[in-house]
């Protein structure tokens, strides 16, 4: 282990240790020079200022790197102390305003004369109160694992555009109503499938949103992410007061409100942005602003992209988003081959097993002796119809979902072909979407 000796001793040390050696070497370098007794001793006089000189610049040197270190420590430790006092009188004053609206509104409540328009009043704001209440304690809660490091990741999979339209949907109710508020994703459908923290993600998009609507009184809210480089880097803009250079890195810290001196205009702990600066470097990436006071704030946050696409191929994919059962068989009977091959190549893509006939006699056949999950008939098939073949697959399994599909949509074709005995119908032409929607109505769960 390192010897780490006080300033006080090592700044002695040092200066007997060079004198020592000043001692020792110098008269030697000096007889070196001369041995002229008069000269000797002007030169000795040279030697003495000169040693004078150097302990001096060096000693200066020494002292005033350690008390610029001394008076940094003892600004971060005003500025703390602070910063705590303040937070002190914040919380006093951030709790004792909700709990004064719940106490105060639970009072009102207790008045049987109360109408039931006020009623609703009343119970309105006392919410709003617990809101604000719950809000602080999940602030103070989320900071102290922070603090003593317990906070962890969860990383899952989960589709990042519908988290985005998740918290659209959600935030759009409370934006104010001269704010326009908008959403952009910047990956398309699988893409945006991937493996990170989906709560916390959430949690710090929530809270930036928080902030914006709370420092804006009319102008524009958007919020998003693209992808840049090997991250996703999401955004949080808004149009409000803005934020002045010189606080521009303090309001992450912790506590930090940019209006600490002045009159308060803005609840908060001051904790909201710490959070997210932790939350953020938890999930590997990097948090930060860019603001003008009075033109508005874009905060940006990132995290390392990791898609699902890599780690699945595209039909487990697909097949897991649309809960399509591992043992499902469709039986297609089409005279059509063009049709044929196109229902088999979507429920192929899908990950489906299909069997294909093409009339109806080989469909009641393959009923007899396989298990088959949903049947997909065409009607016009030349020597058993999809009317018969249905009528005796209906003997054989009465049971199995059965599909007609026909080009003749007519409605008279709907009509006898639910009587005949199937539960649905696809007019040709369809799309992929209804085909796998209408197997997908009679999969077993
Ligand atoms: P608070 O609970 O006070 O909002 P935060 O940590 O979330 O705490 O924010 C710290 C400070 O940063 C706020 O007090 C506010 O002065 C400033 N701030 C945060 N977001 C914005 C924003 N979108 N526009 C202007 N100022 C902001």
């Amino acid at each position: 282990m390192r010897l780490k000796l006080k300033f006080e001793f090592r700044i002695t040390l040092i200066y007997l240790l060079i004198g020592f050696l000043w001692i020792l070497f110098s008269d030697r370098l000096l007889e070196l020079v001369t041995s002229n007794p008069v000269n000797l001793t002007h030169l000795q006089t040279y030697k003495g200022w000169f040693y004078v000189l150097i302990t001096g610049l060096l000693l200066y040197y020494f002292i005033k790197r350690h008390l610029i270190k001394l008076r940094t420590a003892e600004q971060k430790a005003k500025e703390s102390d602070r910063l705590k006092t303040l937070f002190i009188q914040n919380i006093s004053h951030e709790i004792r305003t909700p709990m004064n609206g719940i106490i105060g509104f639970s009072e009102l409540l207790k008045n049987p004369d109360i109408d039931d328009e006020q009623r609703a009043k009343y119970i309105n704001l006392l919410s709003k109160s617990s809101d604000q209440l719950l809000s602080i304690v999940n602030g103070l809660l989320d900071i102290s694992l922070i603090e003593s490091g317990s906070q962890k990741i969860n990383s899952r999979e989960f589709s990042l555009n519908a988290i985005m339209d998740d918290l659209y949907e959600t935030t759009r109710p409370v934006i104010k109503k001269d704010v326009l508020f908008s959403v952009k994703k910047g990956l398309h459908g699988a893409d945006s499938v991937i493996i990170a923290d989906d709560v916390r993600i959430k949690q710090i998009l929530d809270n930036l949103l928080n902030n914006a609507n709370k420092y804006i009184e009319k102008g524009e809210i958007a919020f998003g992410y693209k992808l840049k480089g090997a991250d996703i880097e999401f955004f949080v803009k808004d149009t409000g007061i803005g934020i002045d250079r010189k606080n521009q890195e303090k309001v992450f810290d912790r506590f930090y409100k940019a209006d600490p001196e002045g009159n308060r205009l803005f609840e908060g702990l001051g904790l909201g942005l710490s959070i997210c600066k932790a939350l953020a470097s938890l999930l590997g990436g990097r948090i930060w602003l860019e603001s003008e006071p009075g033109k508005g704030s874009v905060f940006y946050f990132t995290i390392p992209y990791v898609p699902v696409i890599k780690k699945y191929s595209r039909k487990a994919r697909s097949r897991q988003k649309e809960n399509i059962p591992d043992d499902m068989t469709i039986l297609v009977a089409d005279d059509d081959e063009p049709s044929l091959k196109y229902i088999k190549e979507i429920l192929d893509n899908k990950g489906i097993h299909v069997i294909t006939v093409s009339n109806g006699l080989d469909a009641v056949k393959t009923c007899r002796k396989n298990k088959i999950s949903v049947i997909l008939l065409d009607l016009k098939m030349p020597g058993l119809s999809g009317f018969d073949a249905i009528k005796q697959i209906r003997t054989i399994c009465p049971d199995i979902p059965a599909i007609a599909q026909t080009a003749y949509a007519m409605s008279m074709d709907r009509e006898e072909a639910i009587s005949a005995g199937f539960d649905d119908y696809l007019a040709k032409p369809f799309t992929k979407e209804q085909l796998i929607e209408t197997i997908l109505k009679y999969k077993k769960n």
